[in-house]
């Protein structure tokens, strides 16, 4: 298929892992430490908030010029995820509906949805966040992971 008519609409996860093993393979690049890979998904999310910075995101929606540029800088964040994955060998799409589902027990709908006030939203969020911080996964017993 030609390039310019591959949308998100027409492409499933494996075409893009395919495409994304095929340039790292040609160059070399399939054996890199998970650690460095990890720091370079990091920095490219950097670079991704360079263009917010200094700028409200009414700005940065409005201007056009910038779209390109964050457009890019996804897609190193989406290589990153992607490469990673592969080289840990998780499957994203498994992981990601996994993670949704667990989103979906931390954030119940009961309470976060447009007919609960922010400031309620705001008061169990960081409720939330004061529980789930207190616990690493290296802590739990190997057996809960699987
Ligand atoms: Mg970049």
């Amino acid at each position: 298929m030609d390039d310019n008519l591959i949308t998100d609409q027409n492409t499933k996860i494996a075409d893009l892992l395919e495409r994304m093993k095929q340039f790292r393979d040609n160059r070399g690049w399939d054996h890199q430490d998970p650690k460095d890979m990890a720091i370079s998904l990091v920095l490219e999310a950097a670079e991704l908030l360079e263009y917010f910075q200094w700028k409200s995101g009414e700005e940065v929606e409005e201007e056009a010029r910038l779209k390109g540029a964050i457009a890019d800088e996804l897609s190193d964040v989406f290589w990153w995820v992607m490469t990673i994955a592969d080289r840990l060998n998780l499957d994203v799409s498994q992981a990601f509906i996994r993670k949704m589902a667990k989103n979906a027990k931390k954030y119940p709908l009961e309470v976060f949805n447009p007919s609960v006030s922010q400031d309620i939203q705001n008061k169990e969020y960081y409720k939330i966040k004061a529980a789930t911080r207190g616990g690493h996964p290296l802590a739990e017993k190997e057996d809960q992971h699987s």
